[in-house]
């Protein structure tokens, strides 16, 4: 997959999970990574990373889950958590690898996020993602975790874009991401896990081919004639009712202030 992947110009692996730490062949993965010419990313609890692992890491970039100050967090993912998160951010720091941190708001952490903003500064990350997780997973048998969606979409504006240099890649999803499975499927993203291109065996080339990839052309209205919509994109297609939903993304609608009947109803 990953000679494939450097074929076709692929740019960012992001290892995810789960906890990708916690993949019984992980440490193997690790060894293969050097011999290709790909920016990868450990996306990761943090929890599991000491200075000895840390150093023996073959990533560019750790990215660290935060969700919250620490009694949210810790609440979420478990006594402890949070500092272990912080302690592993140091630990890869010190193996000379990028740092980053990502952040989801709920309904435990949605007034965190001013004071969080000022731990991320000390950290001096790379990056900091915030987003609203669509009401999927773990989150549809927790519907209480949802935070408000219009204090939700103002902690999104405290996001630090990479190198803090404003860049924006758009935020229409899919348009060049895919997500491969753990059995092999090659997917659009983790929300689209049945929208398949095909599996490994068929050739990441061709899996990717075979999966839609939607453009701005699949928009509707009010998206259409919205004065975001270069930066917007329609925001995530999951959120937005679907891949071939025309509707828009609520929780981008309440981040750039554009509220249509719509927006009631993802949370709450
Ligand atoms: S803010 Fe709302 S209406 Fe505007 S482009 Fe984004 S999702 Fe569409």
């Amino acid at each position: 997959m990953l000679e494939e992947f450097e074929d076709g110009g692929g740019l960012r692996l992001l290892l995810s999970g789960g906890e990708p730490l916690l993949y019984p062949y992980f440490w193997q993965l690790n060894d293969l990574l050097p011999a290709f010419d790909i920016r990868v990313v450990l996306l990761t609890n943090g929890t599991l990373l000491d200075r000895r692992s840390a150093a023996l890491l073959n990533v560019h970039e750790v990215q660290a889950s935060l969700d919250g100050l620490e009694e949210s967090h810790d609440r979420l993912r478990g006594p402890g958590a949070f500092r272990r998160a912080l302690a592993g951010l140091e630990a890869a720091r010190a193996a000379g690898l990028t740092v980053s941190v990502a952040s989801t708001v709920n309904a435990l952490n949605v007034d965190d996020f001013e004071a969080l903003a000022e731990i991320v500064a000390e950290l001096d990350v790379w990056q900091w993602t915030i987003d609203v997780p669509a009401v999927a997973g773990a989150m549809v048998a927790n519907p209480e975790l949802a935070a408000p969606l219009d204090r939700a979409a103002a902690a999104l504006d405290l996001a630090m874009p990479a190198g803090n240099h404003g860049d924006n890649e758009g935020q229409l999803c899919g348009a060049h991401m895919a997500a491969v499975m753990p059995d092999g499927a090659v997917v659009k993203c983790g929300l689209f896990g049945d929208i398949r291109g095909g599996t490994l065996e068929r050739g990441l080339r061709d899996a990717w081919r075979a999966l839609p990839h939607r453009s701005l052309d699949g928009l509707g209205e009010p998206c259409r004639s919205c004065l975001h919509l270069e930066e917007c994109r329609g925001g995530c297609r999951y959120r937005g009712g679907g891949l071939d939903s025309p509707d828009p993304d609520p929780v981008q609608c309440h981040r750039y202030g554009v509220l249509h009947t719509c927006t009631k109803e993802v949370v709450g």
